[in-house]
């Protein structure tokens, strides 16, 4: 039976977003136990064994519960990444479930964290003009505007800059992020 993955406030679907996949034979390297889901994305580790360098893979549990943070002092989003008035306004345990206990993603550059209202937004996944026509509308329009299309036009055109976006590991990526308390949707965009 497959247990259900640990539910994460900052990244709400990181099988979506590809940062946990599924696994048939997989053994958690932190916690040693067989599970069906991996963790595939980034984090440090100060350990002597660089387990990130290794290629260490950990269960998306041994994140929830921070037995990775504290069994091998592994982080995986950095506070700094946030807007100074994020970094203010969110509580010491929010920024601790953010920076120890919330998956990361890999981005063709450094990645980043945004936020709004205050907290750091939910990460919901990188897209290129493929993946455009089923994104909310208001990530379409914070991707349309972020290019400098104009953003409520109805279906894109041929001349449209949102038509360069590649979610294909050279990019341009745009990397998505929903505001956990309003309708906000932002994104910041890398190439390889
Ligand atoms: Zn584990
Ligand atoms: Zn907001």
């Amino acid at each position: 039976m497959t247990e259900p993955l640990p539910q994460f406030r900052y990244h709400p679907d990181p099988l979506a977003t590809g940062s946990i996949e599924r696994r048939d034979d997989f053994r958690c390297s932190c916690c040693e136990r067989r599970r069906d889901y991996a963790y595939v994305g980034p984090y440090r580790d100060q350990t002597e064994e660089y387990h990130f360098a290794n290629g260490d893979e950990i269960c998306p549990w041994c994140i929830a519960d921070g037995t990775a943070a504290e069994k091998w002092n592994a982080s995986f989003v950095a506070p700094d990444f946030l807007s100074p008035e994020a970094r203010s306004r969110m509580s010491a345990a929010a920024l601790a479930d953010l920076e120890f206990r919330t998956p990361s993603f890999y981005c063709l550059q450094q990645e980043r964290w945004l936020d709004h209202h205050g907290e750091a937004a939910a990460f919901i996944g990188a897209a290129g003009v493929d993946e455009f026509p089923d994104l909310p509308r208001q990530a379409q329009i914070a991707m349309r505007e972020w290019v400098g299309d104009r953003p409520y036009d109805g279906p894109l055109r041929p001349t449209d800059r949102v038509n360069k976006l590649k979610n294909d590991g050279d990019g341009p990526t745009a990397y998505l992020f929903r505001c956990l308390h309003c309708d906000w949707h932002g994104m910041y965009v890398e190439s390889g």
